[in-house]
Order: C-alpha cells, then structure tokens, then sequence
C-alpha cells in the first residue's frame, strides 16, 4: 500500500481533551495526522478529517515538523491558564508511525517534555518502535508520571491480521511492552478494542503489564458504536464465525475472565472506570 507523505507546520499541537478523553486527560497531542497502519476499525476513518479527504484513510500522513516548538509554546500558555496537564499521546493517530524512524517527531516532542514536563504523559501505541525511546522515557519519568499504553487487542495473529493487516504483529507488541516494564517504565496493555482472542491471552500478559485496560468497537468507537457499525464491524465479525464476540457486554465478560488472572485492581475497564491512574 503505498501511502502519500506531506511535511506541514501546524498552528496548534495540544488539543482539549472531551469525549471519552475527558476522564482525567486535559489534552490529546497528535505528532502526525493519518496514520499508515490504517486498521479496519479505527474510527478516525468516520472523523472529519477522513470522511472528507478523497484519499482513503491509511494512505496519507501529514508529519507535523514543528510539533516540538509548538508543544513548548503552548505548554506554557496552558500552565498560566489552568495549572495542570495531562495528555494522551495519540489520539487520532498513532505517534511511532513507521516513519517516525528518521523523521523524528516524536522523539522531538519528548525530548522537549523533559524540558518542559507535563503532569502526565500516556502514550498510546502499537508500535515496538517506542523501545528506541527509552533513554528519554527514563528521564521523563523522573518529571511527571509516564504510562506506555501498548495496544494489544488479542493475543491471536491471525485475528491481527484480519483487522489490522498492516499494524505490528502482536510478539513485537508484548516484546517491547515487556522490555519497557524492565526498565522500569510504568506499562499497560490496552485490549482495546477487544478482538476473539485464545484462552491463553491473560497469561501472555502475564508480568508485562502494570495495568490492563478494556474497551470495546461499542465504547471505544465515540458514537456507541454507530462508527463501527458503518465500518462495517457487525459484518466483518459474522463473515468470520465471530459474531459472538461482537456484543454490547464483552469488556464486561472480558473482565470478568481476567479478574481470575489478574487483582481486580489490576483491571480496567472503559466507561465504568476510565481513567488510567
Ligand atoms: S493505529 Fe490507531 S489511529 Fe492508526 S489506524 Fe490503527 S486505530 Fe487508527
């Protein structure tokens, strides 16, 4: 899949958090726009800024060159205004993109929180490429609280590759998740959206994650599934003998199944108790 890349510079960075976002984060940092591993059921794809692009969603991504500069700018508004800040890094996209490698932005961006450090910073990813951060990771967490958030919806490949072809396999998730976690970097790992998995997931989880967070295509989707309906989730399921799995209560069913793994504690789940902590 090829996929057409632009450098912009954008006005802002930090956006107000609202939506399933307002649970404790006060804004969502986005180092990039579109996102290259273009799963079938991210939401982004029924947001206004895919629904009107002609080009379909996963072939495109805007690098935000001067993220950096404009986080430390507006970091410093948002402390004389409001005191605290809390982000969710990312939000509409996914910050260790493939390209992020040479570009940079992330990096970028992190390195300007040890300057000028947040109240919390949770990164949101799915990509093993994160572990290249580390140095700063351990630094940050010396300034704020730091939660690497890894997205690991099953434990199964072959389901990843039904519903996220293009996203990294799930052994290089729990891999990096688990190298993070030795060096001390506070873990989750985010089932979100629950997708079938093998009996076996919990103990796969096993010591890598501090917290485990569930959220469903219903929940997580914004609009109480409305979104994952016109992507054509229902469907998508039925074709594959997996209808079963595609219903209102599986994160509830989902942690009822590893609370007989985990502390309760351990576990969270979305709407109920959705803020990370
Ligand atoms: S990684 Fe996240 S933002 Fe990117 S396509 Fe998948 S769900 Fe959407």
């Amino acid at each position: 899949m090829g996929i057409e890349v632009k450098e912009i510079v954008s006005k802002k960075i930090l956006t107000e958090a609202k939506g399933y976002l307002d649970v404790g984060f006060t804004h969502s940092l986005n180092p990039y726009s579109g996102c290259a591993f273009s799963c079938k059921y991210c939401y982004v794809r029924e947001m206004p800024i895919q629904k009107f692009k002609e080009i379909p969603w996963g072939e495109w991504l805007n690098i935000k060159l001067n993220a950096a500069e404009n986080y430390r700018k507006e970091m410093v508004k948002v402390r004389n205004k409001q005191g605290s800040l809390n982000i969710f890094m990312s939000s509409a996209t996914d910050p260790y993109q493939p390209i992020e490698r040479k570009a940079l932005i992330t990096r970028s961006i992190l390195e300007a929180m040890i300057e000028y450090p947040p109240d919390l910073l949770q990164i949101q990813t799915r990509s093993p490429l994160i572990t290249r951060d580390v140095d700063l990771l351990i630094k940050l967490k010396e300034k704020c609280k730091v939660i690497v958030s890894m997205t690991i919806e099953t434990d199964w490949d072959e389901i990843r590759k039904l519903f996220a072809p293009y996203s990294p396999g799930i052994h290089l998730r729990l891999r990096a998740l688990e190298e993070l976690r030795s060096k001390g970097i506070f873990t989750q790992a985010s089932i979100s959206p629950v997708l079938p998995f093998t009996p076996e997931f919990p103990k796969v989880l096993g010591n890598i994650a501090d917290t485990i967070w569930i959220d469903t295509l219903n929940i997580g989707d914004g609009a109480k599934g409305k979104r994952s309906d016109r992507l054509g989730m229902p469907q998508l399921f039925e074709e594959h003998g997996l209808s079963k799995w595609y219903r209102e209560d599986i994160h509830e069913r989902v942690a009822k199944y590893f609370k007989k793994f985990f502390p309760c504690d351990k576990i969270r789940i979305s709407k109920y108790d959705a803020f990370p902590t």
